[in-house]
This record gives C-alpha cells, structure tokens and sequence, in this order.
C-alpha cells in the first residue's frame, strides 16, 4: 500500500503532484494500492475546502486511489496512545521553552537539526534548572518531546530500506537521529505532531513503501526511531527529487508557487503536466 499524504492548507501546486505522481508510478510498478491521508492536525490552518479542492485536483490528474481515505484529525486518540506508550518508558518529557525563547538562547554557531531550527536537548539548556523546575511544578501548558539519547541508546542507530524508481530495493541508508535532538511528539496547542501521527499511520494504514519529497529525506531518521520504540513495521522508502523554483528552493505556496487549479484555468492539461513532471520521476536522489 502506498499513500499521498497532503495537508489540506492549502492548494496543490506542481510539486504536490510530483509527489502524487511518483506514488502512483511506484503503486503501478509494484502492483500495488494507492491511498490517502489527509494531513490536517493543524486545525488552525486546515480547510474543508482545500481538502475537497485537492480531491478534485487529484480527479483532474486521473490518478486512482482505494478509499478510505484517512484524516489525522479523527485518530488524535491513536497518537495519545502511541504517547502514553513512550510515557511509560521514561521515552517523553515536557518541554517549556519557548519558539522565542530558544531562538534568544541559541548562540552563533550553535548545532542545528536538519530544517535548519536550534538543535534541542532539554530545557534546562535554554531556561535554567530552576525556571524549568518552576514551570514543571506550575503547569505551564507544555509540549511533549522525544528524550532522543535515550530513544537511540536503546534502539540504536537506524537504518532505512531504500527502492529505486522502478520499485527495485536498493539497499539500507543510514540514518542520524541525533541530529535531531529532542523532536517535538505533541505540541502544546495539537495533542500529536508530524512525526508522531506519520508513524503511526503509516502503520495503521499498511503502507509498505513511502514516497515522498527529497525535503523529508532526514526526517526518516526520527521515523525510524519512532517505528522500533512502537513496534511498527518499517516501509521501504524513496525520496523523489524537488520541483526548485526561480529561486532555488523547493515550491511553496508561501513563495506563491502557482496552484493546479489556476494552471488548469490557463489551459493546462494534465497531460501536458504529467508530460514535464515525468522526467524528473525517474531522476535518482543525488
Ligand atoms: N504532509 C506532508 C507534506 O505535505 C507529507 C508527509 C509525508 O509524506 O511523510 O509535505
């Protein structure tokens, strides 16, 4: 089984369906079912009406996908389980600082985890014991964070199984959890986080192999951990080259990145998108 997994903020521009296209593809080659998830934990941001607009657009494509579809933000039950799990092995711990806070304590040439954010290793680091110690015993709302040396002492350093484009294992990639810190499992405003729901609905939904963008490469490696700590499968995965914009980043639509729909409305066809699109499925990851 294999899945596209968009959240429903926004519109899908070129970029999403490079990522729906290369599912398919890899569905196709290896015989296999295709399903979707919508990823709308975000409930500040997600909309009923993105969601049916990209189902739409998905239509437009032609893609075939097997029902049912899976929205994250009816299973928030499932990943506070997954926690409480974590919890009980000493895996998780409440984490004060804040986004601000830890932006001020962080010094020039501090480590940084691979999205480019203050690497975190406890709060005591940014607030002080004390401050920490306070916080802890007043109830400060909190968000739950993965104790990653402990988490990789015990499961130590993963690898992940690798497919080419035309479904072919490819081997094992190593993975460098600690390169992390302590991710975020569940923030203080959504009772899981991205990490915390993939997992566990990658599980759930019996996906075998994962596909999805080049940006997502070294977040593997928390997925991994994540996988042996709960006893879930490991999918085998590929990570499709990006979509760059005329600035060199990957397409976004906060840089205003053009959505399917306005193409459409341009006259694009999705054939002649899947036609440009095509090439760049089959290119390897550097
Ligand atoms: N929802 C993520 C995105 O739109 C994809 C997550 C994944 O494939 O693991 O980028």
């Amino acid at each position: 089984m294999l899945r596209f997994a968009p959240s429903p903020n926004g519109p899908l521009h070129r970029g999403h369906a490079l990522s729906l296209l290369a599912n398919e593809a890899m569905a196709d080659v290896l015989g296999l079912p295709l399903t979707i998830r919508m990823e709308d934990i975000d409930q500040s941001r997600a909309r009923p009406a993105f969601e049916r607009a990209i189902l739409a657009d998905i239509a437009w494509l032609g893609v075939a996908w097997t029902p049912p579809m899976r929205r994250q933000s009816e299973h928030f039950a499932d990943y506070r389980d997954a926690l409480t799990r974590l919890s009980a092995r000493g895996l998780i711990y409440p984490s004060f600082a804040t986004r601000r806070e830890i932006a001020q304590a962080m010094r020039p040439g501090a480590p940084r985890d691979p999205d480019g954010a203050p690497r975190f290793i406890g709060d005591d680091a940014i607030l002080g014991e004390a401050e920490t110690a306070r916080r802890r015993a007043g109830q400060t709302p909190a968000a739950w964070r993965l104790h990653m040396a402990r988490a990789v002492d015990l499961v130590g350093t993963p690898t992940f199984r690798t497919v080419t484009a035309d479904g072919t294992p490819d081997g094992e990639m190593p993975a460098d959890p600690l390169a992390w810190g302590d991710v975020v499992l569940a923030r203080k405003d959504t009772p899981t986080s991205y990490h915390l729901s993939v997992v566990v609905d990658d599980a759930h939904q019996g996906i075998s192999h994962v596909v999805r963008g080049a940006d997502l490469l070294a977040a593997t490696a928390v997925h991994r951990v994540l996988q042996t700590l709960l006893d879930l499968p490991a999918p085998a995965y590929r990570h499709h080259p990006l979509i760059l914009g005329p600035d060199g980043r990957k397409l976004s639509k906060s840089a205003g990145a053009e959505s399917l729909e306005a193409l459409a409305a341009d006259g694009l066809t999705p054939g002649a998108l899947r036609a440009t699109l095509e090439p760049i499925l089959r290119e390897e990851p550097a």
